[in-house]
């Protein structure tokens, strides 16, 4: 219903045109590619929507494979957080590959672009090679290794993956063109000696590596990919995609696909995800995590999906936000604020509220008698539907230290001797009488008085007050570790700045500080989310163990985001 009515972003119409015109037989096939070198952010969210909702909206398949081309970066512990934190978004994979699977098929292909005279052995170090590049408007210079004869090719190329040649000595290129005014044609680099590190599956048996370039088009065709979708900066890399294919389909089919001749993939790229006041990149998020800069990488300030997570953000408010901004060729930076407002209109909706006093001070009723009461509160204001809890009422409770003056003049609608009445949320209607001070002038407790016969939820407690504050109960009350988390960079684009980017690290960006709770927090669970009245929405963090209460602040109240 309102999904159809929504019009299609360019890769559906790409996709549904493909359809229309029988493309591929009708099938649909996407891949998430992630390379096992981090963990995933919310750039791969964006990229996750796409690749799993193309395949969930048109019957087809996105399975998950691993790029694990570059053992120096990668490893299992990344492999099993990327699998979780997909499970965790809702999605479901097909299979799972690894490009790794590929290596013998890949070297093959290599072997054979070798005698086909497409690919030579190049001794060259990596700067010479640079240097020989040219620019867009000048054309490269060529090896003197580019001609080298098959055979010499075959038998280096052959040493090279019997590690009999040291690191950086030699790579393979493919004979392309040197002029050709995308860079990427002259002669790219197809593999490369790694022996320092081995591979976090294939351990020790390869020394040579496929470069990206080679790697990825062949992995999406071995696997029978049909819409390869990726991001804006690839899109320089698409010919050579091609060309790459275009030696081993069509009339040079070389039999390494069960769908023919005809088939290919096409690749197809959309704008990457940029937020302000953080940082986009898994190489930056892991300097951060390796120096200690935050607590890891599920500190609830990364723009990890853990941290996320751990942040208190759902599932249902992430993949909100990517409806939200949606798919287009242009690259830009969205607002904090449009994220925070997703996660906010979710908990709305969901968070019961509670109690949390922040600044504590002590109330004494002084005309309330016995043990005390238990009153019973809606979980959401107007809302009986979504549940009721019991709240614990006595004669002395903690109240906010800024709801209380003693002397007010009369724009001040809370407590101040002599004042005006107050509602106690959820509860009864009180008036202060008075206050203590410590020797340094500090108040130290409240007194009131209340009237019995203003109890919420009875006749009394229609009664309108001009203000309703918080409290909670002392004697119940729990002790609670409120974690307050505001940006992590201090600037709006940390990317765009000259000098190291850590220096940007906005120094405010956790604060601690120890909250009086109402009881029925005691039962909370880990991942709980709750709104605090008037503080914000919170999320029970996963450090959270019996006897100790930890409380991560997912958003503020407050909404600054302007539609
Ligand atoms: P990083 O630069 O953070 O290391 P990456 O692009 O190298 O990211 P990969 O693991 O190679 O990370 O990415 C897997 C997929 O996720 C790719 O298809 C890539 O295009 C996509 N992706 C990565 N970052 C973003 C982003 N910010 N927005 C949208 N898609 C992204
Ligand atoms: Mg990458």
């Amino acid at each position: 219903m309102e999904e159809q009515e929504k019009s299609l972003n360019f890769i559906e119409q790409i996709v549904e045109k493909d359809l229309a015109e029988g493309v591929n037989n009708g099938r649909i096939q996407t891949r998430f590619p992630p390379e096992p070198n981090g963990y995933l952010h919310i750039g791969h969210v964006k990229a996750i929507c796409m690749d799993f909702g193309i395949a969930e909206k048109y019957n087809g398949v996105c399975n998950l494979r691993f790029d694990d081309t570059n053992p120096a970066k990668e490893d299992t512990e990344y492999v099993e957080t990327i699998e979780r934190d997909i499970a965790w978004l809702g999605f479901k994979w097909g299979k799972i590959f690894y490009a790794s699977d590929y290596f013998q098929q890949l070297y093959d292909l290599a072997i054979r672009f070798i005698k086909q005279g497409k690919a030579y052995v190049d001794e060259q170090t990596a700067e010479q090679i640079a240097e020989q590049k040219g620019t867009p408007t000048e054309p490269g210079v060529a090896s003197p290794y580019r001609d080298r004869p098959i055979e010499e090719n075959l038998r280096l190329f052959e040493a090279m993956q019997r590690g009999e040649i040291e690191e950086g000595k030699m790579v393979l290129r493919a004979k392309i063109d040197m002029a050709n005014p995308n860079m990427h044609f002259r002669d790219p680099i197809m593999y490369r000696i790694i022996t320092s590190h081995p591979h976090h599956r294939t351990g020790t048996k390869w020394k040579v590596y496929p470069m990206y370039d080679f790697a990825h088009g062949q992995s999406d065709y071995f696997e029978g990919v049909t819409h390869s979708i990726c991001t804006l900066e690839f899109e320089v890399h698409r010919p050579l995609y091609d060309y790459f294919l275009d030696q081993i389909t069509g009339e040079n089919f070389a039999g390494l696909s069960p769908y023919g001749p005809d088939y290919r993939p096409k690749q197809r790229e959309f704008n990457r995800l940029n937020i302000t006041y953080t940082v986009m990149s898994k190489r930056k998020m892991l300097q951060l995590v390796k120096e200690g800069l935050v607590a890891g990488w599920d500190d609830p300030r990364m723009p990890t999906v853990c941290g996320l997570r751990r942040r208190g953000y759902t599932p249902k408010a992430i993949r909100d936000f990517m409806d939200r901004i949606g798919y287009t060729k242009v690259e830009g930076m969205i607002d904090q604020g449009l994220l925070e407002h997703t996660i906010r209109e979710d908990l709305k909706e969901t968070a019961p509220r509670v109690c949390g006093i922040f600044d504590p001070v002590k109330l004494v009723i002084t005309n309330y008698e016995g043990e005390g009461e238990t009153l019973v509160a809606e979980n959401i204001d107007g809302h009986e539907e979504l549940g009721t809890r019991e709240i614990r009422f006595g004669k002395e409770l903690w109240i906010e230290r800024g709801d209380f003056l003693e002397e007010a003049d009369n724009k001040f609608y809370r407590l101040s001797p002599g004042g005006r009445e107050v509602r106690l949320k959820s509860s009864y209607i009180i008036q202060a009488t008075g206050c203590e001070k410590d020797a340094d002038g500090n108040i130290t407790t409240v007194y009131a008085t209340y009237d019995p016969d203003s109890k919420s939820g009875t006749e009394g407690g229609n009664r309108k007050t001009k203000a309703t504050i918080n409290w909670v109960e002392c004697k119940s009350a729990v002790d609670a570790e409120v974690r307050l988390y505001d940006r992590l960079f201090a600037v709006e684009n940390p990317s765009a700045e000259e000098g190291d980017f850590r220096d940007l690290l906005n120094p405010d960006s956790l604060k601690v500080v120890t909250a009086k709770v109402e009881a029925s927090l005691a039962k909370a669970q880990q991942g709980d989310h709750f709104q605090l009245l008037k503080q914000g929405y919170f999320v029970v963090d996963d450090d959270t163990k019996p006897g100790h209460l930890v409380l991560n602040r997912t958003c503020s109240l407050k909404d600054n985001y302007l539609k």
